[in-house]
């Protein structure tokens, strides 16, 4: 299936109308939707974007890199650790996800970049979303000089109760 969609790859990027391409159509998000919004933020479309696009940005979802990594393995085996990792910093950078450090070793990149906290689950290392609206954060520390406030996002941490 990788090699096949491989050749699929021309210079000018990836023929979305072909059947090949087609392969990696699996939810209501289409391939095209994806490609859309790729060019959107200003990004050259190249097959492997669009497998990283597909694994991380058809749905609201937290993965590793090396989740996402093994993910996008799926759908085309010959895709580099290098490759996604280069390419999550190039759509970080581009707004379309958010990188969420929950400690020094958890790092996810979240696909909902709408503002919102998180329910993280240290036994599991499970993240999920709690809207922006279910938790709120009242009052603020006042902010150094010349600086402004760029965002509020709180983890709220939680482990299976001990009977
Ligand atoms: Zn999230």
């Amino acid at each position: 299936m990788g090699r096949a969609m491989q050749t699929s790859l021309s210079p000018q990027g990836i023929n979305l109308d072909d059947e090949i391409g087609g392969a990696i159509r699996m939810s209501e998000v289409t391939d095209q939707d994806l490609a859309d919004r790729l060019r959107t933020a200003g990004i050259a479309l190249t097959l492997q974007r669009l497998v990283i696009a597909r694994v991380l940005l058809s749905r609201p979802i937290h993965l590793t890199a090396d989740q996402v990594w093994a993910r996008a393995r799926v759908i085309m085996p010959e895709i580099s650790r290098a490759t996604v990792y280069n390419t999550l910093d190039l759509f970080e950078r581009s707004n379309l996800l958010r990188r969420l450090i929950i400690d020094s070793e958890k790092v996810v990149f979240d696909s909902n970049t709408a503002p919102h906290h998180h329910l993280y689950d240290a036994s599991t290392g499970e993240v999920t979303d709690i809207s922006a609206g279910e938790l709120k954060v009242i009052g603020m520390p006042t902010l150094p000089p010349g600086m402004e406030l760029e965002d509020v996002d709180v983890v709220v941490r939680i482990r299976p109760r001990v009977e």
